[in-house]
């Protein structure tokens, strides 16, 4: 046995021994031989880097409006060109609610609190900080950039949808159909086509970019100015203790999705 592991058996036995404040030594110490195995605690890196853009949703505030998802919704996908298909099956969605229990799978068998039961929750991309999509896509469509942002370039997409597969969170959507086309009544599946951006292809992999080209002309995402008023989301760099985004999180008790799955989600609700 290595002497450093050895003290700190024998540091972890004293303290154990000693009964007083043991606990907290133990599991300090744990914590650290943890973190020197390379694990780090959900949600936060062990060394800040940089800008890490993130959003906070506050589930109450949606409740208080119910018709606000639906406006978030309306804008982020207007503004991207989100074709609807008009059924669930083709669906492509960037943002989009869906009940909480699915949202934030149990990892208990004890009951969770009934009155988050069939709450909906409003969901998106994680923009994770250690994203498996991005390591599944064998054409780099997929990639992170240095602000966080889990990007796609859809030209480089070849529909493998590996990434698809790697999401633990469904939060990309595929192309079967052509977004650019038409129902058989001749409605255009893109209702309102936005010329600034571009409107995929049929056969390509699309989700939510946390806004980036609205980001790059100094706006907030539309979903979050859209949920302004309401204080419902917030958004900015987690890495920055004096943004907004990190106040609140500071402030508020959040959780994330599937933390124990070690993406280290952007997106935190507030419950
Ligand atoms: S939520 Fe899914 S698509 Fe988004 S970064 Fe994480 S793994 Fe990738
Ligand atoms: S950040 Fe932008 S792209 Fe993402 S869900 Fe909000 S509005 Fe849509």
């Amino acid at each position: 046995m290595k002497k450093d592991r050895r003290d700190f058996l024998k540091l972890a036995g004293c303290a154990a021994v000693a009964g007083v404040g043991s606990s907290t030594a133990f599991h300090s110490l744990l914590r650290g031989e943890a973190e020197a195995a390379g694990l780090r605690r959900a949600g936060t890196k062990k060394e800040k880097t940089g800008v890490r853009l993130g959003m906070v949703i506050d589930i109450q505030k949606f409740l208080d409006d119910q018709d606000l998802a639906r406006r978030c919704i309306r804008v982020c996908h207007q503004i991207h060109n989100v074709p609807e298909f008009g059924n669930p099956k083709d669906e492509i969605k960037w943002l989009w609610t869906d009940r909480f229990e699915h949202v934030f799978v149990k990892d208990t068998h004890y009951r969770q609190a009934q009155h988050l039961q069939g709450m909906p929750v409003l969901t998106l991309c994680n923009h994770c900080d250690n994203p498996p999509c991005v390591r599944a896509c064998p054409t780099k469509a997929t990639f992170k950039k240095a602000d966080g942002i889990v990007g796609m370039d859809y030209h480089r997409c070849i529909g493998c949808r590996f990434c698809m597969a790697a999401c633990p969170y469904g939060a990309r959507s595929f192309n079967w159909r052509d977004p650019r086309g038409m129902d058989e009544h001749g409605r255009s599946f893109i209702r309102e086509l936005n010329p600034d951006y571009p409107a995929r292809t049929m056969g390509v992999v699309e989700k939510c970019n946390f806004c980036s080209k609205r980001l790059a002309q100094g706006k907030l995402p539309a979903c979050v100015e859209e949920a302004a008023g309401a204080e419902a989301m917030f958004f900015g760099d987690l890495n920055d203790p004096n943004s907004e985004v990190s106040r609140v999180l500071r402030e508020k008790f959040t959780i994330q999705r599937r933390p124990s799955l070690g993406t280290y989600p952007s997106v935190f609700y507030i419950i």
